[in-house]
Order: C-alpha cells, then structure tokens, then sequence
C-alpha cells in the first residue's frame, strides 16, 4: 500500500518546526529517520495532513560535551553513534548498544530521537538510556522541558511528550570512571527487536546501581536503588550476590504473570550483571 496524501513540509530551524506544528490544518506528524513511521504511513496505520521532516534542521544533529553531560540533537543517527562521530562520554557503552539496533540500514537512518518518541519499550535506547540516568529536552512554543528519561515512558507507544511538542536533545551523564556497564538482549535473531532486555549501571566504589528491566510491553522496570537485588549493599562482590528471587518478584508484581516469561528476563538481568562484573 501506499500512503494517503499529505503536504510536506522540510524546515532549516526549530522555530519554523515549530509554527508547522502549532499552524497548519489537521494532523502533523514529525518523521525523523522514517524507519517506524514510513512503514505506518505505507499500511495507513496513521494518515497525517502534513508530514513535518526535520533532518534539515542542523540544531538537531549537534553532539557536544558541557558540563558533565553529552548532549545530542534528536536526530543524530545510530550510525552516527556506532561509528564514534559523536564524543564518547559513556566508555564505549552507548556506541555497542548502537552497534546492535536492527540492521546497518535502519542504523545509518534511524535517529536518537525518533526511537524515543516512538517509544517502544522493546527499543534499546529506552533502557540503555534510562539505566545510563539520561534526560530528555522537550520543546514547544512556550518552550522547553527537561524530563529524566525513567519518567518519559508512560506505556507501549506512549510517552509524556505533549501534542506541539519535540523531542529536542538527549542529554547523557558523563559516566565514572569507578562505573560497570551492563547491557544485555535477547533476540530470536539479529536485528529484531529484542524480548527482553537488561541494563545496569553499577558503581561499586559508591555503593550504587540502576537497574533496568527492559522489553516488558510497558514501561521499563527501573530500580534506581538497587541494594535489594544485590543482598541488601553494593560492593565488589555485586554479581556473586545478585538475588534472582528478587529480580522474578520485581517482575511478577510488575504484572508479568507467565513465570517462563519471567525466567527470560531474570536470566538476561542476570547476564547483564555478571557482564558489568
Ligand atoms: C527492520 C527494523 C528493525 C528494527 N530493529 C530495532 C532494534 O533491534 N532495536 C531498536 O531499538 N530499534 C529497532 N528499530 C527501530 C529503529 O531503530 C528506529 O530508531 C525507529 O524506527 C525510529 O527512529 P526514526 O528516526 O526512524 O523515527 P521515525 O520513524 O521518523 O519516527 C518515529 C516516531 O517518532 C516521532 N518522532 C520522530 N522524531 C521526533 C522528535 N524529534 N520529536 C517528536 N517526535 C518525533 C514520529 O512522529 C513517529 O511517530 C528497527 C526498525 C526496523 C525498520
């Protein structure tokens, strides 16, 4: 199928983006790389009257480093990440979690952003992004937000950005050097979206861990204290103490009551621990 009609639109700057959105008649739809939003065009899944295209708009591709954080446009590409054209602030975390989206195609196209917005929870960046502790620039007229990237997803599909707004820029913690990644999923094959997802930032110097239990067909489970799963502290003995009884219970209340399911998920928890030991 093709998609129906529509007007399109290819602004140089975020304030003309923005009067498109808040100006023109009927429904506006950003695309940003078009690698989920072409195919719901094409199956008529989504019938916009106008088509915003915003990878013209320079602002949106900027990768810098300020004040302890990176901070990348919404349209810097996975490729972009994968290939090092962006600083790396995460010790090489942020470039293999890039390096393993889909397929080199959907890479060189597919955009930080887009992915965001989409919001799928079975999305890499959304659990590697909210275990890394990143937060979210929001945009609109009235202008902008910063949300922390554990309060952006509200559901499958479904995240807080507001009708007239974009996503504008990621900003990712420069990561301590006392710090241990763990990034971990599970596919039937290469490139698919994954079936469950692990991701965690341990610093067993500072006693700390984020945990993200991801691909749950909701929300990631994000457990920013995280002492509980690992016999109640964190030291240099984290992935011999890592209790599974308590990562299963954080997923059955959750609402995941397929025990198997669950199983998936502790065993890919469990190997992202044990890859960040
Ligand atoms: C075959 C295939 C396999 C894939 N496998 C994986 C995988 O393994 N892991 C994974 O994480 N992803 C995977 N993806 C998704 C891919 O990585 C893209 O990132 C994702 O499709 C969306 O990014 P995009 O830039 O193409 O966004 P688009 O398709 O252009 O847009 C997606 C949605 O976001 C909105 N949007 C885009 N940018 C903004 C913005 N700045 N502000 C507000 N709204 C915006 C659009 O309106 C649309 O609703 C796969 C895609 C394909 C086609």
């Amino acid at each position: 199928m093709k998609p129906a009609p529509f007007s399109y639109e290819r602004p140089r700057d975020i304030a003309s983006a923005l009067s498109v959105m808040t100006g023109a008649d009927g429904m506006v739809k950003i695309i940003a790389g078009g690698q989920s939003l072409g195919p719901m065009l094409n199956l008529r899944l989504v019938a916009p009257d106008t088509i915003l295209d915003i990878t013209a708009i320079t602002e949106l591709k900027r990768a810098d480093v300020s004040g302890g954080e990176l901070t990348l446009g919404a349209c810097v590409t996975h490729a972009d990440v994968e290939d090092g054209r962006v600083p790396d602030v995460t010790r090489g975390a942020m470039q293999r979690v890039a390096a393993n989206i889909a397929y080199r195609a959907v890479r060189n196209r597919g955009t930080i952003g887009g992915s965001l917005s989409h919001a799928d929870p079975s999305a890499d960046w959304v659990s590697s992004l909210t275990a890394l502790g990143a937060s979210l620039s929001l945009r609109s007229v009235t202008g902008t937000r910063r949300v922390a990237m554990k309060d952006f997803i509200l559901g499958a599909l479904e995240s807080v950005i507001a009708s007239g707004e974009m996503l504008e820029a990621v900003h990712v913690p420069v990561m301590s050097g006392t710090a241990r990644w763990g990034y971990v999923k599970s596919c039937r094959k290469t490139g698919e979206f994954a079936h469950a997802i692990g991701a965690v930032l341990i610093d067993p110097d500072a006693g700390k861990a984020r945990v993200v239990i991801g691909a749950v067909e909701a929300a990631p489970i994000v457990v920013d204290d995280a002492s509980e799963l690992f016999g109640g502290k964190i030291d240099s003995s984290f992935a011999s103490r890592f209790d599974s009884r308590i990562a299963d219970r954080l997923l059955a209340d959750s609402g995941m009551a397929d025990a198997a399911d669950r199983h998936i998920h502790v065993a890919v928890l469990h190997k992202a621990v044990a890859e960040a030991a």
